[in-house]
């Protein structure tokens, strides 16, 4: 069961990358290969005969995981990306952090409009990243179908800040 394989294959570093985050780190999980393929068969279980066209990634845990789901449900790929790192035309999403705020951008044909798109990540913490990438998607017209994580920090109730659109994660903390 992918729960199992998570909970035994994550590696939690504590005060990383500042004091008082515990940073769950996937990195023991991409090196075991059966574990790899049970977790992104697992991440796009939910999705199959949704009628998905497209997946979204979002930089750069996302790519890992994005990559795999889109396979699975025979569609295309598309990025999301920090500020600056896109060649073509985009659009940009602001989110609110700790301190400050982000970016994310996504090139403007990566989605058309009625499509139904799906969006990937490693981890669900506040919901800030996930929650600008609904809106990119929004803003050129597609429809969020879900999101997908494998891990949801659950404590920080980043779901609620989705708005009710679909999440889907492979085990909570
Ligand atoms: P948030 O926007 O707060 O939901 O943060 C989600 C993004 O930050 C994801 O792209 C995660 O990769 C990263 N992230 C946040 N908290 C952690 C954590 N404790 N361990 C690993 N990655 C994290």
């Amino acid at each position: 069961m992918a729960e199992a394989t998570i909970r035994r294959l994550i590696r939690d570093v504590p005060d990383f990358p500042k004091p008082g985050i515990l940073f769950k780190d996937i990195t023991p999980l991409l090196a075991d290969p059966a574990a790899l393929a049970e977790v992104t068969d697992a991440l796009a279980a939910p999705f199959r005969g949704q009628g998905v066209e497209r997946v979204l990634g979002i930089e750069s845990r996302g790519f890992i995981f994005g990559t795999p789901v889109a396979r699975a449900l025979g569609c295309g790929f598309a990025p999301i990306r920090k500020p600056g790192k896109l060649p073509w035309r985009t659009v940009t999403e602001s989110y609110a952090l700790e301190y400050g705020e982000d970016r994310i951008e996504l090139h403007e044909d990566a989605v058309a409009p009625g499509q139904r798109v799906v969006v990937i990540d490693d981890l669900l913490a506040t919901g800030g990243t996930l929650t600008a990438a609904c809106k990119l998607v929004e803003r050129l017209g597609g429809v969020v179908a879900g999101c997908g994580v494998v891990i949801e920090l659950g404590f920080l109730d980043g779901r609620a800040r989705l708005g009710g659109r679909p999440v889907t994660s492979l085990v909570r903390y």
